[in-house]
């Protein structure tokens, strides 16, 4: 047990006091898919003192390939990914301080987790939350760290607020594109890479070795043996609205908020009602029982299957419809089967 974090305290940048660090560190993980197990799990192995995980879905079939925290057992029963994360990782360290929410990211939300935390790490699947996750770090004053994948290609970068450009300032300048949905598939040695490039940064920050941080995006194709790694250092742009001289955090508008997505590559459309609620799953398994049509229910979500639709529904009033990519579509099945 005393030498658990020895073969990381030999490595000289790291040291004891590089390993005390860590242990007195928190760290938000938005995201609990392939990017967002990989990083909690290097994280907790390596001794975080505290880790918030936030995640809106729950473990399928399809995520095993490469969601390393997930078990068969999870996909059966239709497990939060938050809930099967948080039980699994306090299986790798229980010393490990954990919070486990599910929740969609909204606005609100990650200005609140944001405040008490030493760095946030993107493990999201969409552009929108990581253009909020943007704002609310240069409004808070946190660093976070970009990653996304897909297919056999991935991006990573750095963003220390009031230091480096942030990622509103290369939007224009640096291809970033092609990596807002999952129809090209993904292979788990680009996550990997991915997850080795955020959590390399991340103990760098967590030990506050700063100047070893790398101030260039990377990107690679593990497929076409591609790598590149960019400066970007002087795209910092003075007039930019979530960095430079005169903010506006145009991300942070509540009213820019959807209230209805299309998930990334899944066929399924989320609902989120306008005001918050929080349903009894065990009344309406009964009422939707009386409807028609299939319900399985776990302690977290109800799934209601009728026709040729699925609807899964969370506690926090977030409903997911699948089989469908129709917003207009979903909203009428939405209100047929939920009043
Ligand atoms: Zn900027």
């Amino acid at each position: 047990m005393n030498n658990r974090y020895s073969r990381q305290e030999l490595f000289s940048p790291i040291g004891r006091d590089g390993q005390l660090q860590i242990s007195r560190k928190h760290v938000l993980i938005i995201g609990m898919g392939a990017l967002g197990s990989g990083s909690a799990e290097a994280l907790v192995r390596a001794g975080i003192g505290k880790l918030t995980i936030v995640d809106r879905d729950y473990v399928e079939w399809s995520n095993l390939q490469r969601q390393q925290l997930y078990t068969e057992e999870d996909a059966d029963k239709r497990i939060p990914k938050v809930i099967a994360a948080k039980k699994r990782l306090t299986e790798l360290n229980s010393s490990v301080v954990m919070e486990a929410i599910i929740a969609d990211a909204s606005v609100s939300d990650l200005l609140d987790w944001a405040q008490n935390v030493d760095l946030i790490i993107d493990a999201t699947d969409n552009f929108e939350t990581r253009m909020t996750m943007n704002d609310v770090s240069q409004k808070v004053g946190v660093p976070w760290i970009y990653g996304a994948c897909v297919g056999s290609y991935g991006i990573s970068y750095t963003i220390i607020p009031e230091k480096t450009p942030c990622l509103a300032c290369l939007l224009e300048t640096v291809p970033l594109g092609g990596l807002t949905c999952d129809t090209a598939g993904i292979i788990s040695p680009a996550v990997n890479m991915v997850v080795a490039h955020q959590t390399g940064e991340a103990l760098k920050i967590l030990v506050g070795d700063v100047d070893s941080l790398r101030n260039k995006l990377v990107s690679f194709d593990l497929w076409k043996n591609k790598y590149s790694a960019i400066q970007v250092d002087k795209l910092k742009k003075e007039d930019c609205p979530s960095c430079g001289k005169e903010r506006s955090y145009p991300n942070l508008s509540f009213e820019k908020q959807t209230k209805t997505a299309v998930l990334c590559g899944r066929d399924t459309v989320q609902i989120r009602p306008g005001v918050p609620i929080v349903r009894n799953l065990e009344m309406l398994e009964h009422l939707l029982i009386n409807q028609g049509g299939t319900v399985q229910r776990n302690p977290y979500l109800l799934s209601y299957t009728m026709d040729s639709h699925r609807l899964v529904i969370f506690k926090d009033g977030r409903v997911l419809i699948h089989g469908t990519k129709d917003i207009a579509e979903a909203k009428a099945v939405y209100h047929r089967c939920l009043g």
